[in-house]
């Protein structure tokens, strides 16, 4: 379990970390937390000839509040997120998803950045993104753009984000009054990873959902918005029967692309999404009060 040979900088700004991805261009590989990157390298699964580990520049750690939304830096790291009070009380899910991520270890070095950049599909961070909205911006030495979140995981470990692009920041949407969250998911006692997660973010006014985000990881090739479960709340009282109902449908975006391993078949997974649908669900409405 070696990986093959790179070259190593670690540059100590964000101008020569973006200098260095476009002379590199196609051979060189962004390294942050390293918890995907360094056991795909030792399974030779990826053979970067250029490493550029972006834990040496200042500023790319931080959790801020600014207009009416939560801005995170790409580098922070899924304990600073756990424990975070800001997080914890704006949203309870991504805290919750973050302590629940393999171990201490793994959360101390996993970044938000690394987590959907890699888009790992048993990843939790990507589903929980998905459902609170948002975007991710990217910089390369150039410009900066920012990708909305619903267009950002493409495919299996493929995002939107081109090979001279580094992630600075997530940009998380203010939630409105009357809005629940959750996320349940089954994981491998092992990693942790997925082995299904579901991400549920209810508005409830009136007594009637008005909004809601749901997003599945897990099952499929890439986390994915559970478009037809999302229809089936809107506009209704979430009665237990209701959120069954929307439930059943949970898989239904994913069922072309149903990943069927050693950890689970795929009429499995497909049971248990549906399973902590309705927890997620039910856990996000009894939140929204
Ligand atoms: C034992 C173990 C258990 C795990 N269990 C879980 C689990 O339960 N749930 C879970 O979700 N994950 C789990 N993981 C994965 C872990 O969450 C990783 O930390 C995460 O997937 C990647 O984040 P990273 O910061 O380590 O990124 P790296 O490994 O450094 O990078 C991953 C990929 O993203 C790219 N990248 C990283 N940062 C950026 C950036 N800012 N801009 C552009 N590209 C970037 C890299 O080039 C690379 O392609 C586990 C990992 C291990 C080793």
């Amino acid at each position: 379990m070696v990986t093959s040979s790179f070259d190593y900088f670690a540059p100590t700004t964000l101008d020569e970390a973006t200098s260095l991805l476009s002379r590199y261009r196609g051979e060189a590989k962004v390294l942050a937390g390293g918890h995907s990157l360094i056991p795909m390298m030792k399974l030779r699964l990826a053979e970067p000839g250029i490493l550029v580990d972006i834990g040496q520049i200042d500023g790319l750690s931080y959790i801020r509040e600014d207009g009416d939304g939560v801005s995170i830096g790409s580098m922070t790291t899924y304990r600073e997120m756990a424990t975070s009070s800001v997080i914890q009380s704006r949203y309870p899910l991504l805290a919750d998803a973050s302590s629940k991520v393999a171990d201490l270890q793994v959360r101390n070095r996993g970044t938000i950045g690394g987590s959907l950049a890699h888009s790992d599909p048993a990843g939790d961070i990507p589903a929980v993104v998905l459902a609170i909205g948002g975007s991710v911006v990217a910089r390369t030495r150039r410009s900066s753009r920012e990708i909305a979140i619903d267009r950002f995981q493409v495919d299996l470990l493929t995002t939107a984000l081109h090979d001279n692009e580094i992630i600075t920041e997530i940009k998380l949407p203010s939630l409105a009054a009357g809005t629940g969250t959750a996320y349940s998911k089954f994981h491998n006692p092992a990693s942790h990873y997925a082995i299904t997660g579901v991400a549920a973010v209810v508005t409830i006014s009136g007594g009637v959902c008005t909004e809601a985000r749901v997003a599945v990881t897990g099952a499929g090739d890439k986390a994915t918005r559970a478009r037809r479960t999302e229809r089936i709340l809107r506009g209704k009282e979430l009665t237990p029967a209701v959120i069954r109902r929307a439930a059943e449908r949970a898989a239904a975006e994913v069922e072309d692309t149903l990943n069927e391993d050693i950890h689970a078949t795929a009429e499995y997974r497909v049971h248990m999404t549906q399973v902590h649908a309705v927890k997620a669900i039910e856990a996000a409405v009894a939140a929204a009060g």
